[in-house]
């Protein structure tokens, strides 16, 4: 057999939120295509996804993009090992889209299901860059949806060490901008405005409580208030410092909890992963943050926010384990 015959092609679907997303990836490692649609535009009038709209949106889409996916990778049904798609969580709504199209090609082909739990294929998305998987890690998720730390042991082998106990802080990011009126997504906008600040004033406070003593949650509303507030008092602020002053709240307390984890639990690898990682400025504290010995891992923006990559490669490694889905699985909003 040559080496080529022995490599593994795996389809990864996404449609957990409001991307929908099929790629082909070789061997958990090699990204041979990854369309991504995004219905950005479908709910910016509303300042958040609108679920209904969103499994509309996926049902239209999704077929077009199982074609263009294999098409640009070269390959055909025939040559897949394994399906993988989203499970669990996200809008149930729209997770029955990936997954009922990944069930149906894997009766039609004959190949395994792996249904994926989209926090943990997030934080496998940097090992699509040429890295090899490396065990243990303390795992950072940062999105619109979910802010959670966790200690991964292995494929399939991770236990929550402490989330948010209201907001997402890629939500706080979206709400802070709707506020301000600066559009959605907000994550970016607000990065872009925070960039040009000048006087850089602390006009928050510090989140409590301090990290350490096994307490890793995460919370945003106060900071959220807070930001209310100051904007109610101070109408004519320049937004600029405003957001200036709200990002670096937000993203600092990522910062301390997820060292105070790392250096607890005696982990030294990080992996931080989500739409959030996309931000530079929590790459900046991250590095400045980290001591010697402590190696911090970031996939590339685009592996950051959802795509079809991370759960075909996450699929991956449960196909090799031989962590087979049965195809009457449901959709679980919740992790
Ligand atoms: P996800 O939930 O992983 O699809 O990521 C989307 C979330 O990430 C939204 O809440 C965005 O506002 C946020 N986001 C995207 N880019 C950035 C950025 N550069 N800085 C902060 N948040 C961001
Ligand atoms: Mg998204």
């Amino acid at each position: 057999m040559s080496a080529k015959n022995r490599d593994t092609l795996g389809l990864g679907l996404e449609s957990s939120c409001d991307e929908t997303s099929v790629s082909v990836v070789r061997n958990g490692r090699d990204i041979l295509s990854n369309l991504i649609y995004s219905q950005i535009d479908l709910h910016q009038a509303y300042f958040g996804v609108v679920p209904e709209i969103a499994s509309r949106a996926h049902l239209e889409t999704v077929n077009g993009l199982v074609d263009g996916a294999l098409r640009e990778a070269g390959v055909s049904f025939a040559d897949l090992g394994y399906v993988a798609a989203t499970q669990r969580p996200g809008l149930t709504g729209s997770l029955l889209i990936a997954l009922q199209s990944a069930k149906a090609i894997s009766y039609a082909m004959n190949i395994p299901l792996i249904a994926v739990n989209h926090l943990e294929a997030h934080l496998y998305a940097p090992f699509l860059e040429g890295r090899e998987p490396v065990y243990p890690y303390i795992g950072l998720l940062v999105s619109g949806g979910n802010t959670a730390l966790y200690q991964v042991r292995g494929v399939a082998d991770f236990t929550l060490i402490g989330k948010t106990v209201d907001d997402a802080v890629g939500e706080a990011f979206d709400k802070i901008a709707k506020l301000l009126d600066l559009g959605y997504p907000g994550g970016p906008v607000v990065e872009r405005m925070a960039r040009t600040a000048v006087l850089k004033k602390k006009l928050f406070p510090k989140i409590l409580p301090e990290p350490g003593g096994g307490d890793y949650r995460f919370s945003y509303s106060g900071l959220k208030t807070a930001v209310i507030q100051y904007w109610r008092a101070n109408p004519r602020a320049d937004r600029c410092e405003l957001v200036y002053s709200f990002q670096e709240r937000a993203l600092e307390i990522l910062v301390r909890r997820v060292f105070a984890a790392s250096r607890e639990f005696g982990i030294n690898r990080i992996v931080v992963a989500g739409g959030v990682a996309a931000n530079a400025r929590l790459r900046e504290l991250l590095a400045g943050a980290r001591e010697e010995g402590e190696e911090v891992i970031i996939a590339s923006p685009v592996l950051c926010t959802d795509n079809a990559a991370m759960v075909a490669g996450i699929g991956y490694r449960y196909y090799r384990k031989g962590l087979y889905s049965p195809l009457d699985i449901d959709v679980s909003a919740r992790v």
